[in-house]
């Protein structure tokens, strides 16, 4: 009989990470701390509530160790990880101790992916991104090239395009990836300003093909440290740069996939970066992109005129408008539940790819949507979410 006592465990994928915060503010019992590197998990205080794992954006939160319970992965380890290390073997007769709780843990896990994102992991056919180059301590230096306003200036919502220019460093990206922002000075407590995520919306070979730069879609929010000093920035300012982040919200390196994107506001970021892929390097893809937006008024609708210039066969656009006056308050599900012929069409196909992002609330939405979509079309949404999920073709990035 083995005597050790085993313990799963929680940890956080670095290489998946991106940084987002979710999870620390999330778990009750701040078992989830970070430093300029990782965010990590402190055994001596996860209760496997699970309250952390449905808002990962990423999945990454989703890792689990089965460890000697007497000597777990400490914090100092965690914060050093690039990668998260290999299951180390553990004997058959071992006891796995639950020392927490008397619930089994993967019971728990599996009951925290229901009505979530899920475990996401990147399409197959994906280029292989490069991750967690830059950090904190070790910013890459990015100088504005330029700053234009997206949305209606007679409206007070200012969604802005900012390009950041890298110069001669080395800062490969791939679309659907994010990059962290370093906001200079302190917080109230006088402590650094926290890195935030921003997801890129310019393919991955720059604003013109073999430019150096990316481009960010951000919103000026009412006291918002990093959206304000984005916005604010001047051609030629500089600014540090973390990253890039995320490793499977990515786009299919393949001309037959059909891609259904469904965004409100600057969660249309991505899709920039992927209609303006696809438009570059496959302008004859058989598969077919379709784009579900939801924004209040035509006005407030990041690139509603660059959009009007894509072309039908490219992209089908299909936008929602919730605060037009005179019209009826529509979401982007209620657009796809009327375009449900469509989407109906794409999703018995191994090739069809759907990816989700923007606000959190639209999240519940647009899972109710494919649902009925699909009873209507006598397929299962469950299942196929479920089989979709596992061959990285449905990802969900709301937050
Ligand atoms: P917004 O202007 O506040 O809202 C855009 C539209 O979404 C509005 O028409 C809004 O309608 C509608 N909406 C509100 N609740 C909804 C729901 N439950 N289902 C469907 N539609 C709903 O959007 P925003 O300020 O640009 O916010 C974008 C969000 O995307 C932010 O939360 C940002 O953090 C997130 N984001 C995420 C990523 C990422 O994950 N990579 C990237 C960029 C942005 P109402 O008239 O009812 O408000």
């Amino acid at each position: 009989m083995n005597a050790t006592a085993f313990l799963k465990q929680h940890v956080i994928d670095p290489e998946i990470c991106i940084r987002c915060n979710t999870c620390e503010e999330t778990c009750p019992v701040d078992a989830i701390t970070h430093d300029a590197n990782n965010y990590v998990v402190d055994a001596t205080k996860c209760n496997f509530c699970m309250d952390c794992v449905p808002p990962c954006p990423t999945g990454s939160i989703d890792n689990w160790r089965i460890v000697p319970t007497a000597s777990p992965y400490s914090l100092d380890d965690q914060f050093s990880w690039q990668e998260l290390p290999v299951q180390q073997e553990v004997a058959t007769d071992a006891t796995i101790a639950l020392e927490a709780l008397d619930e089994d843990v993967d019971a728990l896990i599996a009951q925290a992916h229901i009505g979530a994102g899920g475990k996401s992991v990147a399409p197959a056919s994906a280029s292989k991104p490069s991750v967690n180059l830059f950090n904190r301590l070790k910013p890459a230096i990015a100088t504005i090239t330029g700053s234009y306003r997206l949305t209606d200036a007679a409206t007070d919502n200012d969604v802005r395009h900012i390009i950041l220019d890298f110069g001669e460093a080395h800062f490969p990206v791939l679309e659907g990836q994010s990059i962290g922002i370093v906001p200079p000075g302190v917080d109230a407590k006088g402590e650094p300003h926290r890195v935030r995520l921003y997801s890129i919306s310019s393919p991955r070979h720059g604003e013109r093909p073999n430019t150096n730069n990316l481009a960010l879609t951000v919103k000026r929010e009412p006291n918002g440290i990093a959206s304000n000093f984005l916005c604010d920035l001047k051609k030629g300012d500089r600014v540090e740069v973390t990253g890039p982040f995320g490793a499977t919200f990515l786009m299919p390196n393949d001309p037959a996939a059909n891609i259904i994107m469904i965004c409100t506001g600057t969660g249309s970021a991505p899709f920039r970066g992927f209609t303006e892929w696809r438009r570059r390097t496959m302008a004859n893809a058989s598969g077919k992109m379709a784009l579900f937006f939801g924004a209040r008024r035509p006005e407030e609708l990041p690139y509603f005129g660059p959009l009007q210039k894509v072309p039908a066969e490219l992209l089908s656009k299909f936008f929602a408008y919730s605060r037009v006056p005179g019209e009826p308050k529509t979401y982007v599900q209620d657009m796809m539940r009327r375009e449900a012929d469509l989407v109906a069409g794409l999703l018995p196909s191994d090739h069809t790819h759907i990816y989700v992002c923007g606000l959190r609330g639209m999240e519940q939405g647009v899972d109710a949507a494919l649902d009925d979509i699909c009873r209507g079309a006598g397929l299962r949404w469950a299942d196929l979410r479920q089989a979709m999920r596992a061959e990285g073709r449905y990802h969900v990035e709301t937050y």
